[in-house]
């Protein structure tokens, strides 16, 4: 339950915050907020803070660009300190909001908005739908002057005689900050590749669970700032080691009980399960433009790294795009290992559930699961099984989005064209540039 406004208010001065920072996240996932100071919370705890909207990437037209923050209370947080010079200048806290159009209806363009809709969409079904992820990212040096690189502190450090590897050191602060937040971490360890790691919290009713990938993303990136470090999260920073995904582990509860769960089911899943699977196999095409959102998403997506290349579920295989894993109970899932960190983590989910339900109202059945390492068959094999295979391009991704009209309804009008347009220009912007690869591979032999 949320706290009341003025019990939030009782806490901000018993803790002597000076500024509340209003959190929203626009439609291409970058989290905003807009800070206010002691004389403005009162206000700001009745959702009468605006904001001018044509200030922020996708919530243009001008001729609406007032917008109203509400706050979603039970999101209240005090930020830990991050640095001593932050503790001198005071606390810090937030809060999440939803955003309003000045006549006091929700802004369809609102991400948050759009994952709500489908969580009502869920309830009105009886169901729940819980998430946990599995965010990776990767640790990078900073040049003297402050800059991105991509050298890992892992090779840096070769001649780094510290008995406790940098990476490490920070990913426990890392944790440590989000603990004091709230977070349950449930495991936090290195990576496959050189300089990544990952840390997994708890699962949580898909809404909290989208507010905690905006938190944690933000988290990371200034505990890693903190030590000169830089956290990034792009999908494949570097071609011939693995890439970043946000495999995301996704369970339908319905009257408190796990609805995928059925021990007379095949696999031990339910008919829901089996029509939920199948609607995320079915949508998978389009889902990709939105979990897997930039030009560099898709280099991530190619065989060899333990990314999923084709569209298929297995109940052993980590080849595939949807695993079951072991567990049954109330821990029975879908683990879908396609998204990765770069995505807005609200759009994700809500296209992954819109798919589930469509899957669920449409009865589908899923194709047979596929238990074998599907990279080690032939094409013939592939087409027998009927395996499709995801956009191999951002382009592609986005066609296949446009097509699809559950998940075009899922986003809404307004998210939709502004996404399509801004990720059009993006790729016309990559397509058109002349890289390093073709120079080194052409320029000499023709
Ligand atoms: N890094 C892999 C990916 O891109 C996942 C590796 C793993 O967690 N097993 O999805
Ligand atoms: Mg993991
Ligand atoms: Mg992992
Ligand atoms: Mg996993």
């Amino acid at each position: 339950p949320a706290p009341s406004p003025d019990s939030i208010l009782k806490q901000l001065q018993d803790s002597e915050v000076k500024f509340l920072r209003l959190q929203f996240t626009d439609i291409l996932g970058t989290t905003k907020n807009v800070e206010v100071p002691k004389s403005q919370f009162a206000k700001a705890l009745a959702g009468d803070v605006t904001f001018d909207g044509s200030a922020v990437e996708g919530f243009t037209r001008v001729e609406e660009s007032d917008m109203l923050l509400r706050p979603d209370l039970s999101t209240f947080l005090i930020y830990p300190q991050f640095s001593r010079e932050e503790g001198e200048r005071g606390r810090v806290a937030r809060l999440i909001c939803d955003v309003y159009l000045p006549d006091g209806t929700p802004f369809e363009g609102d991400p948050r908005g759009v994952l709500k809709r489908q969580i009502e969409r869920a309830e009105r079904l009886g169901y729940q739908m819980y998430v946990g992820t599995e965010p990776e990212f990767f640790l990078f040096e900073r040049t003297p002057d402050g800059r991105g690189s991509t050298v890992t502190h892992d090779k840096a450090g070769y001649f780094d005689l510290a008995p406790i590897d940098k990476g490490e050191r920070i990913r426990r602060e890392i944790a440590n900050k989000l603990v004091e937040m709230g977070f349950e971490i449930e495991a936090s360890h290195h990576e496959v590749a050189p300089g990544q790691h990952e840390i997994d919290f708890r699962y949580a009713p898909a809404l909290e669970t989208a507010d905690r990938i905006a938190t944690f993303k933000f988290v990371v990136k200034r505990v890693a700032l903190e030590y000169g470090l830089l956290a990034s999260f792009l999908p494949k920073p570097m071609a011939g080691v693995q890439g970043s995904g946000m495999h995301c582990h996704l369970s339908l509860f319905k009257d408190g009980k796990n609805a995928f769960d059925d021990p007379a089911g095949e696999y031990g899943l339910s008919s829901a399960a089996h029509h939920f699977i199948a609607g995320l196999l079915d949508h998978a095409e389009g889902m990709a433009a939105i979990t897997n959102p930039l030009v560099n998403s898709y280099k991530r997506l190619v065989p060899g790294f333990e990314a999923p290349v084709n569209i298929a579920w297995s109940t052993s295989n980590r080849s595939a795009l949807i695993r079951i894993p072991a567990k049954r109970g109330n821990s029975t899932r879908a683990e879908v290992r396609m998204p990765d960190p770069s995505c807005n983590p609200y759009l994700a989910l809500a296209v992954m559930l819109a798919a589930g339900l469509d899957g669920i109202g449409q009865k589908m059945e899923p194709p047979p699961a596929i238990q074998r390492n599907i990279f080690k068959m032939t094409v013939r094999e592939k087409r027998h099984h009927r395996v499709k295979e995801l956009p191999t391009t951002l382009r592609e991704a986005v066609n296949e989005l446009q097509k699809d009209e559950v998940l075009a309804g899922a986003l809404g009008e307004h998210v939709l064209d502004h996404f399509v347009e801004a990720k059009n220009a993006e790729w016309n912007d990559y397509s058109s540039t002349v890289h390093q690869w073709e120079l080194d591979r052409y320029l000499d032999l023709i």
